[in-house]
C-alpha cells in the first residue's frame, strides 16, 4: 500500500489573530508526529500549485473574485466572524486546493493507492458562495467534482468526521445525487446544521452525536448510518473530511474520541475502498484544535492508511 502526504511551508504563512484556535501550529504538531520512524514508508511530497479555476468546481466566479479581493497586504482581515486572510492566505489556499486534486490526480493515476493532505485552511464550511467558520474555499467539494470532471469517476463519497457538521458540503451537493455526503458531528453545536431530516437528495447521510458521547457512539453512528450508506452507493473514490476536533482533548467540542477510534473508521474505508474503489481514498485535513490529540489522532490515521 502506497500513501503519499502533501504538505507545504505556504501553509503555516497563512496566519489568524492571536489566540485562534485554527493556527499554523496545527501543521507543525501535525509534521512533528509523523517524523516518527513508523512513517518512515510514507512517499512525502510537496503539494504543487493548484489552478484558480479548480475553484471554479464548486463556487462561482464572483465568488472566488470576491476571497481574491478580501486579501489584505498587510495585517490580517476579517471575512467573516471567525474567518480571516493574510496577506499569503490566497497562496496557502490555493495550495491546499492544488494538493487536493493532485491527492485525486494520484489516485486515478496508480501512483498512490491513498493519500493525506495536511493543509490549511480547512473547507469544509465554506458553502458555493459563504466564507466561514475557518474556510475559504471547499477543499473537498473541489477534489470530488475534479475526480468526476477529469477522471470521469460517477460516483464520489464524502465521509466527514470533523466533530463540526460541513455545511459547505451539504450545500455544494444539496442537490447532486452523484456524490454523497456523510457526517458525524456533535449537534447542538457550530454550525448549527446537520439534522438527520436534511436529506438533499437522498445523497446526504447526517449522522449527528450527543455532547459526551463515545466511540461506541461514533462507531454505531457510522455502522448504521455512513458505512451502509457507502455500501449502497458504491463509490468510484472515498473522500475522508479528516477532521480531529471530536477527540477529547479537544477544546471547541464534547466528543470524546481516541486515537483508536479514528484508525477503526480509517480502517473500515479503506475495506471499501478496496472494495468498491481500486483502493482509491483521499484524506483531507480539516479541524483539530488540541495540539497533541491532532498530532496523535492523525499519526494513528495516516499510520492506517499506510497498513490499508
Ligand atoms: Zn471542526
Amino acid at each position: 500500500m502506497t500513501t503519499r502526504l502533501y504538505t507545504h511551508p505556504i501553509y503555516l504563512e497563512h496566519l489568524t489573530p492571536t489566540g485562534h484556535p485554527e493556527r499554523p501550529d496545527r501543521l507543525r504538531a501535525i509534521a512533528q508526529a509523523l517524523q516518527d520512524e513508523r512513517f518512515d514508508a510514507l512517499d512525502r511530497k510537496e503539494s504543487p500549485p493548484g489552478d484558480p479555476d479548480a475553484i471554479l468546481l464548486a463556487h462561482p466566479l464572483s465568488y472566488r473574485e470576491k476571497v481574491e479581493a478580501a486579501i489584505p497586504t498587510e495585517g490580517l482581515v476579517r471575512i467573516d466572524a471567525d474567518t480571516s486572510a493574510s496577506p499569503k492566505s490566497w497562496e496557502a489556499a490555493l495550495t491546499a486546493i492544488g494538493a487536493a486534486t493532485a491527492a485525486v490526480d494520484d489516485v486515478f493515476s496508480g501512483a498512490a493507492d491513498n493519500v493525506f493532505v495536511a493543509s490549511r485552511p480547512p473547507g469544509h464550511h465554506a458553502e458555493r458562495e459563504t466564507a466561514m467558520g475557518f474556510c475559504l474555499f471547499n477543499n473537498a467539494a473541489i477534489a470530488a467534482r475534479h475526480a468526476q470532471r477529469k477522471h470521469g469517476a460517477e460516483r464520489v463519497a464524502i465521509v466527514d468526521w470533523d466533530v463540526h457538521h460541513g455545511n459547505g458540503t451539504q450545500d455544494i451537493f444539496w442537490h447532486d445525487p452523484s456524490v454523497l455526503y456523510c457526517s458525524t458531528h456533535q449537534m447542538p453545536l457550530y454550525p448549527g446544521t446537520g439534522d438527520r431530516h436534511e436529506t438533499g437528495a437522498g445523497n446526504i447521510v447526517n449522522a449527528p452525536l450527543a455532547a459526551g458521547d463515545e466511540g461506541e457512539a461514533f462507531k454505531d453512528a457510522m455502522r448504521t448510518r455512513v458505512l451502509s450508506a457507502i455500501d449502497a452507493f458504491k463509490p468510484d473514490l472515498i473522500i475522508i473530511s479528516a477532521g480531529f476536533d471530536a477527540h477529547h482533548r479537544d477544546p471547541l467540542a464534547e466528543i470524546n474520541l481516541v486515537e483508536d477510534d479514528f484508525d477503526w473508521a480509517t480502517g473500515e474505508l479503506l475495506e471499501r475502498a478496496g472494495r468498491f474503489c481500486s483502493n482509491r481514498l483521499v484524506s483531507l485535513l480539516e479541524g483539530g484544535y488540541d495540539l497533541q490529540g491532532l498530532a496523535t489522532s492523525t499519526a494513528a490515521h495516516v499510520s492506517r492508511l499506510m497498513k490499508g
